[in-house]
């Protein structure tokens, strides 16, 4: 079996301890009989899976008692709906926009209330995000929603926003990163394909007191206390994916949590834009408090070679290296379960490309 170095943004790589586990218990989970995915989820077997993703995910993030743990489906695209949904009570929802993901948030928000616009990093084309100190003010909003990482621009906030209303982050992309204060937050979501599992799953991290204000006339599936009220079952859940999202849990457990997660990506992280930066030849475009640890997005010199780069990355085992259709360039998604070597082997193509067509 021979394995490629993937930096998908995502759907991603997942670690490969974990594919072989469920590979191994793909047909028979546990002397069963019978598969994960053929289990009902009512059932002993599942429920138990259900419990112990949670209760590990808490255990890793350090959850506090008065926040709930959902699962649910929709991607974090129907978060930027449910959240207004949900949180808005009639009142206005502050946004911060550090780019792709962010905008698209405000843009659904603003289907169903009035939206202000706290700060924003696009007059100097996404390259930081904005400093508190230059937020405007917001008179008593419902909510102030952040995207700690963006996929695409490769900004990611290194500090958490102090602020009187409940903090909202789509963390999609670098949840499990590295360990957070979860009360510092009111609401935490993520769509699984990057550091969680395979997609189709979306996890949810709620405090009590922002669930049962759904605003009235919405269907069912669009309220959270729904979810909380039913362990997230009140219909069939993404029940293989929650058992994925288990299994890399139990991983980051092995590697010892998040604080020596969070160690392993700053190295990949510092290697990666040390090469970029010492180089001449490629360039990262953000500055260097806002880079993401987990996206990094880079340009060539001269973008006539892109497609050359890509073809001897691909040659040499290292895939999904082009940037985001909407912006071009390269980018290497270098998530928890990327390792070192793979940052290692991408440098040292960097360096060898240069060499030949700098
Ligand atoms: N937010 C961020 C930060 C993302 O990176 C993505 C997906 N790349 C999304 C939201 C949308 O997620 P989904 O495809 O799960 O709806």
């Amino acid at each position: 079996m021979t394995r490629v170095f993937n930096f998908s943004a995502g759907p991603a790589a997942l670690p490969e301890e974990v594919l072989q586990q469920a590979a191994a218990e793909m047909c028979d989970w546990h002397g069963t009989g019978q598969s994960v995915m053929e289990m009902s989820h009512r059932g002993p077997d599942y429920m138990a899976i259900h419990e112990e993703a949670k209760a590990d995910l808490r255990e890793l993030l350090g959850i506090p008692d008065n926040y709930r743990v959902l699962f649910l489906q929709g991607g974090a695209t129907l978060q930027f709906a449910m959240v207004p949904l949900n949180l808005l009570r009639g009142k206005t929802a502050a946004y911060v926009n550090t780019g792709v993901w962010s905008e698209k948030a405000i843009k659904e928000a603003r289907r169903f209330g009035g939206v202000q616009v706290l700060a924003s990093g696009e007059s100097s084309g996404f390259n930081h995000v904005p400093p508190q100190s230059e937020w405007q003010a917001c008179e008593d909003p419902a909510y102030v929603h952040i995207c700690s990482n963006e996929t695409i621009g490769g900004v990611e906030f290194h500090w958490t926003p102090q602020v009187a209303a409940p903090l909202v982050a789509d963390m999609s992309s670098n949840i499990l990163s590295r360990p957070i204060d979860v009360s510092r937050y009111g609401l935490i979501y993520a769509g699984a394909q990057k550091n969680i599992g395979p997609a189709g799953v979306t996890l949810l991290i709620v405090r009590d007191d922002l669930i049962g204000h759904v605003q009235a006339g919405m269907p069912t599936l669009l309220d959270y206390k729904v979810y909380a009220d039913n362990d997230s079952m009140l219909n069939t859940p993404p029940t293989y994916g929650i058992y994925l999202a288990g299994l890399v849990f139990k991983w980051l457990k092995r590697r010892g949590g998040l604080a020596a997660i969070a160690r392993q990506n700053a190295e990949k992280a510092a290697l990666l834009y040390e090469a970029i930066d010492t180089s001449g030849f490629y360039r990262n475009p953000v500055e260097k408090s806002s880079r993401s640890l987990m996206n990094v997005p880079f340009t060539l010199a001269n973008p006539a070679l892109d497609e050359a780069f890509l073809k001897g990355a691909a040659e040499r085992g290292m895939t999904q290296l082009a940037g985001h259709r909407s912006v071009g360039g390269m980018r290497a998604s270098i998530y928890n379960a990327m390792p070192l070597s793979g940052v290692a082997a991408l440098v040292d193509y960097l360096k060898e490309f240069e060499r030949s067509h700098g």
